[in-house]
């Protein structure tokens, strides 16, 4: 765990202290940070209750107090202080709401904010369930065949789903009572709709924990990448996938919002799980940059734990976070590839889901063509007497 500051820094100390060495202008500027903050109509009251009267918090990663402040305004335009810690590079919504917030807005609050809907629709299974297709592809290679896998924020249950009807024995957790209800009563997956802190998981129990864009909505990551460690056995693999915050392919003002308190590159992911007692053995991003995975292993050998600064990393984010604009967007591809590619996924869609509705009968679609994944990897893609990574890194 990092080491907690004694005394918190006041938002006006931080920003006199850190705008010497890394100036921001127009965007840091806590003064343009009102007393009281308008509750925007697609998040809860609740969650942005007293949030302009907190303190800061030390960074959860090294535990330092200096920070710079890069934004003050999340997606929609509502106030949301955004720092970087100098120390080690993290980027984090501080001050961010309570835990106990968090915990309400996650078990009723969040798939209706943000989709605004209880339980999945058709067409959200069925995104979905591509989205745990394009999983396949770098998760098969490193699990051997009927391995024990544990889904850490399992959503509505679509990578078990495939991992399930692939042979292998799954289960997961989820926090969001409707979607972790959808997946445990529709599709009989044996997932847990209750928050980590709560899950009954035997210690050292589980080959793989996979875990896909839930970290960076974690407000203690480190203690949460330690529960995943205590779960796997020795020699185990967790897989964490959070989005990049060194990504170019989305709008500059779309990067921040409530629900990602932290922003993560691939060293700022590995150190947490160093952190947590893991060892990085691999990472890499998404074909478009947006998503950034660290492959880490349970290894007899005792991580470098007492790392608390990353030099010079928090000047090469603050850098691409500065250089990423607007105008540096719109001269990139991706504002105008983007609308075509959507548009091309939604007839695809349309067609499937005219001829399915439920949940399982698309997952059962889906399914063939996760097999076909899982042949083709076989067939093409694993080295000769392995069965990939996983054997490779205990080989090593
Ligand atoms: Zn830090």
């Amino acid at each position: 765990m990092p080491s907690r500051c004694p005394e918190l820094l006041e938002l006006r100390r931080i920003n006199d202290s850190a705008a010497a060495e890394f100036s921001l202008p127009a965007i840091a500027n806590p003064a343009r940070v009102p007393n009281f903050i308008p509750f925007p109509f697609f998040m809860p009251a609740s969650l942005f209750s007293n949030l302009s009267s907190q303190r800061l918090a030390p960074c959860d990663l090294c535990g330092h107090s200096h920070f710079t402040i890069v934004a003050d305004k999340d997606r929609h335009g509502q106030p949301l202080q955004t720092v970087i810690c100098q120390s080690c590079g993290l980027v984090s919504t501080n001050p961010r709401p309570t835990d106990e917030e968090l915990e309400s807005f996650y078990r009723d609050e969040y798939r209706k904010s943000y989709k605004q809907v209880v339980k999945p629709k058709p067409k959200h299974v069925y995104r979905a369930g591509l989205v745990a297709l394009e999983r396949l592809h770098y998760l098969l290679p490193i699990l051997r065949h009927g391995q024990s896998v544990l889904d850490f924020g399992a959503g509505g249950g679509e990578l078990l789903f495939m991992l399930r009807g692939l042979g292998y024995q799954v289960q997961g957790i989820e926090p969001n009572l409707g979607y972790g209800g959808a997946a445990r009563d529709h599709l009989g997956l044996p997932v847990q709709v209750t928050h980590y802190q709560h899950a009954q998981v035997a210690p050292e129990s589980l080959d793989v924990v996979t875990c896909f864009h839930v970290v960076e909505h974690l407000a203690h990551p480190i203690e949460a990448l330690s529960v995943m460690a205590g779960w796997t056995k020795p020699n185990g693999l967790v897989l964490i996938e959070v989005p990049h915050v060194l990504s170019r392919c989305q709008w500059p003002h779309s990067r921040y919002h409530l629900g990602h308190l932290h922003h993560y590159s691939s060293s700022t992911l590995s150190l947490a799980g160093q952190k947590a007692g893991l060892t990085p053995m691999d990472s890499f991003t998404s074909p478009d940059g947006g998503n950034v995975m660290v492959v880490f292993q349970k290894t007899h050998t005792p991580a470098a734990s007492e790392i608390s600064a990353l030099p010079g990393h928090a000047t090469r984010v603050l850098k691409h976070l500065r250089g990423h604009t607007a105008l540096a967007h719109l001269k990139s591809a991706y504002p105008y590839l983007r609308p075509f590619e959507k548009m091309a996924s939604r007839v695809h869609e349309q067609i499937a889901l005219s001829q399915r509705r439920d949940a399982h009968a698309i997952l059962d679609h889906l399914l063939d063509r996760a097999k076909e994944i899982a042949k083709s990897l076989n067939d093409d893609d694993r080295p000769q007497g392995s069965m990939g990574l996983a054997s490779l890194v205990s080989a090593a």
